[in-house]
């Protein structure tokens, strides 16, 4: 654990204690969440975002364009079929995030936090055989929320003022990462009872694991996912009760769960054998394993196994994994003609393939990227402009190559349209830093934390940018900036003052 880490969970341990000592008293002075009803949407949406928050400033938190992009496909697909089958309300899709935040952690792990944030480590991910397996559990979270298991927790928890219960679940999720430092803070019963409530009832798993079931299905992924991940983890539980299957703490695989879903299944009678070898789900699991902070022992494991057997086609999703995987450990070992050379097998291994092959090809242009060769990244990753991936390589290629304007005229039409990609943002700051143009870069700067909703340091650096243009030095265009820049900051102060009512 890194001294990062263990002072922020310390923070957190201080939070919770905080909280803790105040649950007896703050109800009496603090305005409670709701009346005898649930929690409304907008109140749970706003809590959401705390922790949202707190989980974009954890060191684990990840924005990989690649695993984002392939997680939001199956999930969007989920929302659509929630969508179509009643399961999401109108109400509700308009006022929550549902948005993926992914987390560096090895630990086996995908929990719904307030307003339709979901976090998923890359450790689950890690240990999915399938795409149906991996949107099976994201199927079973986004049903907690939608059947609005979250709200009525929070409801349970009604008299404490939502920081605490904030504190309480970012103070749960510390815990879940580090049991150690969770069996030293959280002493006393009362501390225990309070995490005890948060989680969700047998009533509740059940009814995510049955409207999940038939939002998979509806999304047009396999059953197999559902009861194949079941098995997965309940195998889990028992070759490892050391904590580091949180999930399972949370989520109970109980027989009795399995069975349900196995005779589920069986009704859906789809026919076909195993699923066919996806080998775009085998590159996601291999860049999991790579991505999930490993250390080097285990990055040079990645390499050696990859030569264990010869390449054969047609590539088997084994293989697929094992060469990525082995592609970029060599690439974060610093060994970049490994890299290449792995790289290159798996994209003629793919070859033919569409899908596969542009990932395959991604990787090739991310390695060429890291070895400092952004031209040979740039024709690689240049062609489609619209997908997120090539965009943000094909970005950093142009900067590293001194064309920032460029870069920099594409970067602001991406943000334009997608105004919460916080890494758009922050290469749109290099690129305008690049040009010399202070002022947008720190405008880009301060809209980047904007987007991680952190609004404290967004304002610090739009009040940078105002003390800036007071003091002259204006290039051309700059007089506009100033004014965007004095509005966008009247915009933030004033979600900061709804935050500080909100207490
Ligand atoms: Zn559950």
């Amino acid at each position: 654990m890194s001294s990062r880490s263990r002072s922020r969970t310390r923070a957190i341990a201080a939070a919770l204690a905080l909280a803790l000592l105040a649950g007896a008293s703050a109800h009496a002075q603090i305005p409670t969440l709701g009346d005898s009803s649930d929690m409304t949407a907008s109140t749970e949406r706003k809590l959401g975002e705390r922790i949202a928050r707190e989980l974009y400033r954890d060191p684990d938190y990840i924005d990989d364009p690649i695993l984002d992009e392939y997680v939001r496909g199956i999930w969007s697909r989920l929302l659509a079929a929630a969508r179509t089958r009643g399961e999401l309300t109108a109400e509700l899709d308009e006022r929550f995030a549902w948005q993926v935040l992914l987390g560096k952690d090895r630990s086996i792990n995908a929990f719904a936090l307030p307003g339709g944030w979901l976090g998923l480590h890359l450790g689950l991910v890690s240990v999915t055989a399938t795409r149906d397996e991996l949107a099976s559990v994201l199927a079973h979270e986004l049903s907690h929320v939608t059947q609005r298991h979250i709200s009525r927790l929070m409801t349970q928890e009604k008299r404490q003022a939502p920081w605490v219960i904030g504190a309480m679940i970012l103070g749960a999720l510390a815990a879940s990462k580090n049991p150690e430092a969770a069996n030293a803070l959280v002493t006393g019963g009362q501390a225990l009872a309070m995490q005890n409530q948060l989680n969700f009832s047998r009533d509740m798993e059940r009814e995510a694991d049955r409207i999940g079931y038939g939002v998979l299905t509806q999304a047009g992924f396999e059953p197999q996912g559902f009861v194949a991940m079941f098995d997965k983890l309940q195998q889990a539980s028992r070759l490892n009760d050391n904590g580091s299957f949180p999930y399972l703490r949370t989520h109970p695989m109980t027989t009795e769960r399995s069975a349900d879903m196995q005779s589920r299944q069986q009704l859906a009678a789809r026919s076909g054998g195993a699923p066919a070898a996806d080998l775009v789900h085998a590159m996601m699991v291999g860049r999991s394993r790579v991505l999930s902070n490993p250390g080097v022992d285990v990055l040079r494991g990645y390499v050696n196994d990859s030569q264990a057997d010869a390449a054969m086609q047609p590539a088997s999703a084994r293989q697929a994994t094992a060469l990525y995987a082995a592609a970029l450990a060599s690439a974060k070992l610093r060994d970049a003609t490994a890299a290449r050379r792995l790289a290159g097998t798996l994209a003629d291994l793919v070859r033919g393939d569409a899908e596969p092959a542009r990932v395959a090809s991604l990787l090739v242009a991310e390695i060429a990227l890291e070895a400092g060769e952004p031209a040979q990244a740039l024709a690689l990753a240049e062609a489609p402009a619209t997908a997120r991936p090539e965009m943000l390589f094909a970005s950093q290629a142009r900067i590293a190559r001194g064309r920032p304007a460029e870069a920099a005229q594409r970067l602001q039409t991406w943000v334009a349209l997608h105004p919460r990609d916080a890494q758009a943002w922050q290469l749109l700051a290099r690129a305008h830093a690049a040009q010399g143009q202070q002022l947008r870069a720190i405008r880009a700067e301060a809209e980047a934390q904007v987007a991680h909703l952190d609004y404290e340091a967004a304002l610090d650096r739009f009040k940078a940018a105002q003390e800036l243009a007071r003091r002259g030095t204006r290039a051309p265009g700059d007089h506009i900036e100033a004014s965007i820049i004095d509005s966008r900051a009247r915009q933030v102060e004033s979600l900061l003052r709804e935050q500080a009512l909100q207490r």
